[in-house]
């Protein structure tokens, strides 16, 4: 059985579950749903990120110990993500003991191989990324990142000889491991001027891992969140191994040069196969600005599921969003999306068909005499599946619209209501096209799915077009209630 393993970023609790991050999540969930159709032994991680200086001054300011407010935080994760009906396989946290214990256990193997040595660091450093910059990086004295304001330190900490690395680097960016590729000269960019070894302790901070070598410094964040993907599937006992490497890691584009830049440099020295593909999404922009929560546009996707159902949130967000550029959301849009493409041409299309099929058939889906649409479904189920093992997944989704579209237009083409001599051709080919259409739709909306196949009386989930399904037609009712705008 061909593993697959695909990481979501694990998220840092400082804030509590946004759209950014539910949008991850759904990618994530609709690939990993879809490659367990295909028959993979799938692994799904995720998880929440919670060391460091930010995570101590938000606790202390809520009057808590880091642990009590970690706990507080990583659980509303853990909620939001049962409530979107993802399927992850398991959720890991930072302050995992079977973490720190990888954390350390890979810095001793690091420390040892002369991989890490004692120096000082000068530099500008930001607090919200915690990261440091040089004086070449910031810009106008603003952090290069998210442009707050950096601060100059300099303090003693331990370094990971990242340089050592940075040919393997170069190569392993250079082969088609980023999607989009475009990201690819982006991060080629960040060390134009050469790789420099990276800080990976500080001396300051105290909610965090001890380094194993010198207990008076903390592992720096990125070190320590980054090494979720190995402690999560056992590294480095012996039983790891099965699921490495990742085939696809998610995050978004303002991490992704921690992914594709620091991690690859980790496994090299760490003599581990590197992941398979990284994909980078863009933001969701509200009106005209990135969400955030300082601006205050943050949308709760938990509300709009709840407003509008889950399944057409989860169909909403995975066709707006491509890997082109920024996506809005916009709940005009949104509303507008459920009535034409859900309501519309989709619930109306599977209504229309029971309707008829009750009415000539007494809802026994009749024998067909051709099959009408097996040339379109074939062609879309093709072009759908070599779209899904791309990761191409908005364009997926959007053909499976041809097909939908296909059936419409065969049902008023084909006028079956003064057309008793095809009739039963008619009939049948709706029916077995929306089967079809349920099997795509399944990674996407895997509850709305389900109901269409209930709805028509066919079990079989398929992705062939079959010309004998039988049946009868079960109860009906409305797939996709249209919402007033
Ligand atoms: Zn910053």
């Amino acid at each position: 059985m061909e593993k697959f393993y695909i990481t979501t970023p694990i998220f840092y609790v400082n804030d509590k579950p946004h759209l950014g991050h539910a949008y991850t999540m759904l990618l994530a969930d609709c690939i990993a749903r879809f490659k367990r159709m295909r028959g993979a032994d799938v692994f799904f991680l995720t998880g929440t990120d919670e060391h460091g200086e930010k995570i101590e001054t938000a606790a202390t300011a809520k009057g808590l110990n880091p642990k009590e407010f970690v706990d507080s935080i990583s659980i509303q994760f853990k909620n939001a993500w049962e409530k979107l009906n993802i399927s992850n396989d398991y959720f890991i946290r930072t302050t995992d003991k079977n973490h720190e214990d990888t954390v350390k256990k890979t810095l001793i193997k690091l420390y040892n191989k002369g991989d890490i040595y004692k120096g000082t660091y000068e530099g500008w450093y930001c607090v919200s990324c915690e990261a440091y910059y040089d004086d070449n990086e910031i810009k106008a004295g603003k952090c290069p990142m998210c442009g707050k304001n950096v601060v100059r330190k300099k303090e003693e900490s331990y370094f990971f000889k990242m340089s050592k690395y940075e040919k393997q680097l170069r190569e392993w960016l250079s082969e088609d491991h980023l999607i989009p590729e475009y990201r690819k000269n982006e991060m080629i960019n960040f060390f134009k001027d050469g790789l420099k070894d990276l800080s990976i302790t500080r001396n300051n901070i105290k909610w965090g891992i001890k380094a194993p070598f010198d207990e008076t410094h903390t592992v720096y964040v990125w070190f320590d969140a980054l090494l979720n993907y190995l402690s999560a599937i056992g590294y480095p006992d012996e039983n790891f191994g099965h699921y490495w490497p990742a085939d696809v890691q998610i995050m978004g584009k303002d991490i992704a040069r921690f992914h594709a830049i620091y991690w690859p440099t980790f496994l090299f020295a760490l003599d581990l196969k590197t992941p398979e593909k990284m994909i980078t999404t863009n933001w969701w922009i509200s009106g005209k600005e990135k969400m955030s929560k300082s601006i205050g546009n943050i949308v709760d996707p938990l509300n709009f599921a709840d407003t509008y159902g889950l399944d057409q949130l989860r169909y909403y967000l995975l066709k707006e969003m491509t890997y082109g550029g920024d996506a809005n959301f916009n709940e005009k849009d949104f509303i507008q999306t459920i009535n034409n493409d859900l309501a519309e041409e989709l619930g109306n299309l599977l209504n229309r068909t029971m309707v008829m099929n009750e009415k000539y058939f007494n809802s026994e889906i009749p024998k067909p005499e051709k099959q009408d649409l097996k040339e379109t479904a074939d062609k879309t189920v093709k072009n759908f599946l070599d779209l899904m093992e791309a990761y191409q997944i908005d364009r997926a989704l959007k053909e499976i619209w041809v097909l939908v579209r296909e059936c419409n237009r065969y049902v008023n083409e084909k006028k079956p209501w003064g057309n008793e001599e095809e009739r039963g051709t008619i009939v049948y080919n709706l029916i077995e096209g929306l089967r079809i259409i349920s099997v795509l739709l399944e990674p996407f909306m895997p509850v709305k799915a389900v109901e269409i196949r209930s709805q028509l009386g066919v079990k079989n989930h398929s992705f062939e077009w079959s010309g004998s399904t039988k049946g009868k037609n079960g109860a009906r009712t409305l797939l996709f209630p249209k919402i007033d705008a």
